[in-house]
């Protein structure tokens, strides 16, 4: 469920250092794998990976918008748009409601993903990109519609479409109206595969839950980042349950990759060039030019059962098919 906010936060954000091991506004910054001190601009410089162990910090969404699209390229859509609280959820703490604007002031974003159009090496694409400081990332219904809009702005312009997941999956204080986004997104998915446009996945550090179980696995392409944690129930989890400690390793990008779950772990810096052969290799025919004003705009008002009630054509597509994407 989602409505606009009044006043959008969703644009640019100013240059921020976050996540494991980093402090605000200090010079150094400690590795969280190897406990290496780093100079802050030297980590900056080769895109927050550690030199000595390759460790890829976290990124922020518009981070990492600006690490693969061309500069100045990229348009946001639905900034504004921001989750209602459908179940009057409260914690023992804090509801719902509290906890969103909260994290809204802190983050500075309106939700745990952004959504827009951009070129990389000026191929066009549609993408949405998340962000783990929102709510660990979590999925509820804006980032579902997000992803999900996403997907048919490429439907419409005939662009493929880049999904960059990051997320603890889904969001536990909008119930089923969480799980529900698994299925929307899988089946606009499935409407893309079947227009023959090419679907790509990246999964970054790390991405499990619901996230995993939907749209973050249904690329034509995966690719991931080295090192990410990749799993449905995060390791934690398991060994809560199974009661056995698991093997180093079992649960990152390089297992799964391994597993034949994911099609390539690229390092940070080979992203964008990687990307770019992709879209070179599935250049979709008709393909709308970037520069054209996308028709999806930003709405003043979203009505918030519009987002949940899609139409029936979806509904009946199923789960998976966008692996069929490729034949174009
Ligand atoms: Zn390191």
């Amino acid at each position: 469920m989602a409505k606009e906010a009044a006043g959008s936060s969703g644009g640019p954000q100013p240059e921020q250092r976050s996540g494991p091991g980093v402090a605000p506004d200090n010079l150094m910054v400690k590795c969280p794998k190897c406990k290496e001190i780093l100079y802050s601009r030297d980590w900056e410089k080769n895109l927050k990976v550690c030199s000595r162990c390759n460790y890829h910090f976290r990124l922020t969404a518009h981070e990492r918008v600006n690490l693969l699209l061309d500069p100045g390229s990229f348009v946001e859509l639905d900034a504004a748009m921001v989750s209602v609280d459908p179940l009057d959820f409260v914690s023992r703490s804090q509801s719902y409601a509290e906890k969103l604007q909260e994290e809204q002031a802190k983050v500075n974003l309106n939700e745990a993903a952004i959504r827009g159009y951009g070129t990389v090496e000026g191929l066009p694409l549609s993408l949405a990109v998340m962000d783990f400081r929102f709510i660990g990332g979590s999925m509820g219904s804006v980032v579902g519609e997000k992803v999900t809009r996403a997907i048919e702005l490429g439907l419409e312009r005939r662009w493929p479409v880049l999904v960059v997941s990051t997320s603890g999956g889904a969001r536990m204080q909008e119930g089923f109206y969480s799980l529900l986004q698994m299925a929307k997104t899988a089946a606009a998915l499935a409407r893309l595969g079947e227009a023959h446009i090419p679907y790509f996945s990246l999964i970054t550090d790390p991405t499990t839950g619901g996230v995993t179980a939907s749209f973050a696995m249904l690329g034509d392409v995966i690719l991931a980042e080295p090192g990410a944690l990749i799993a449905f129930a995060g390791p934690r989890v398991i060994e809560q349950f199974m009661h056995v400690k698991l093997p180093e390793g079992t649960v990152n990008s390089e297992f799964v990759l391994q597993h034949g779950m994911i099609d390539a772990v690229v390092h940070r810096r080979e992203l964008r060039a990687t990307l770019a052969r992709l879209l070179r290799l599935y250049k979709v025919p008709g393909a709308t030019r970037a520069q054209q004003p996308a028709s999806a705009a930003p709405q003043s008002q979203v009505e918030a059962a519009t987002l949940l009630s899609r139409q029936s054509s979806q509904s009946r597509a199923e789960v998976g098919g966008g692996q069929d994407g490729l034949r174009s």
